[in-house]
């Protein structure tokens, strides 16, 4: 297991991955990986940091000599109001998971990185549903709709959705029920699966989609049985943010889905971060590898 570090007493480094908790994250491993494939001795650690302490956290790595830092929850908020200068991206969707710690300038990977992840997967400017409506969400909803995608967004507090659409100044249907009959991506933002809970479920019987509170409505969300029972290419995608086999995937799975993990997203927003900070292409395939 990495070990963890509390800021105050964290040893001189190269680049971190400030959070709390952040025992249980897996860029340490990803990055060391990606770090020696690149033939490079730089390590990469995991800092805990409460919230209220980013900007002396952040001070504090600074002046041991780290060069770049990646920011978790629940901390992106506080990391962009602690930068001198962050992109565009970063300002928009008031988030920074990516720090350059010479000029204390911040960026978000998070949408670029997970674009990165549809290549080849669903097509360009497709209809897509977004669950939720929370820090993660907002990265994506604005990296969807800027790269041309046709989006909406159901969450169980419909005001945080309508508040996301309003701020993001983003063109975003927000729908009461998760009507899946013209989309081809379904996007998980949620954190439900950390609770072992899928935001939507996907009744098999008669390939129904409902949500907890859909009931009765089922025939809004058919799925078409050809779907339902054989895994072509071009069937819909369920894309969730967590890792590895959630109830929301393997609903979408048993209803004849395909289904991608938070594990590309991982990878993907942190090759973006390595990327930025080194000037280099990062090894993707590598940083894959290290944490599968
Ligand atoms: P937030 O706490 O900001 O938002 C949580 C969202 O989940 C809200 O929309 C909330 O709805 C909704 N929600 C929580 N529980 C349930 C439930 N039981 N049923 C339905 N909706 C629920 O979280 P983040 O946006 O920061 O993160 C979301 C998830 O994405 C996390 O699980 C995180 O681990 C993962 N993630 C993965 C990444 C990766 O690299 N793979 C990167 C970033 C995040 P409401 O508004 O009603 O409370």
């Amino acid at each position: 297991m990495t070990p963890v570090f509390e800021w105050r007493g964290a040893p001189p480094g190269d680049f971190a991955v400030i959070g709390d908790p952040v025992s249980h994250s897996l860029s340490p491993r990803m990055h060391a990986a990606g770090l020696a494939q690149m033939g490079l001795d730089l390590c990469y650690r995991a800092i805990r940091v409460h919230a209220g302490e980013v900007a002396p956290a952040i001070e504090r790595l600074r002046s041991l000599g780290y060069r770049g830092v990646n920011v978790t929850v629940p901390h992106k908020a506080e990391a962009r109001a602690a930068m001198r200068t962050v992109d565009e991206f970063a300002a928009r969707c008031d988030a920074v998971n990516t720090i350059r710690l010479e000029d204390l300038h911040g960026i978000n990977t998070d949408g670029s990185g997970f674009l990165d992840t549809l290549e080849g997967l669903v097509p360009p400017g497709c209809a897509v549903l977004l669950l939720g409506a929370g820090g993660s969400a907002r990265a994506l909803a604005l990296a969807l709709t800027l790269a041309g995608y046709n989006l909406s967004i159901f969450n169980r507090t419909r005001e945080r959705a309508a508040a996301l659409v309003r701020e993001l100044a983003i063109e975003a249907e927000v729908v009461d029920d998760p009507g899946l009959q013209d989309v081809q991506l379904i996007v998980n933002a949620t954190s439900a699966s950390l609770r072992n809970e899928s935001p939507i479920s996907f009744g098999t019987g008669e390939s129904k989609l409902q949500t907890p509170n859909s009931r009765g409505q089922g025939q809004k969300f058919k799925v078409k049985s050809s779907e339902s029972k054989v895994q072509s290419p071009n069937s819909k995608l369920a894309y969730d943010l967590v890792y590895g086999d959630t109830p929301f995937l393997l609903a979408a799975r048993e209803a004849g889905l395909r289904t991608i993990d938070g594990k590309r997203l991982l990878v993907a927003q942190g090759a973006r971060s390595l990327e930025f900070w080194l000037g280099r292409d990062a090894p993707r395939d590598a940083m894959f590898e290290a944490i599968r």
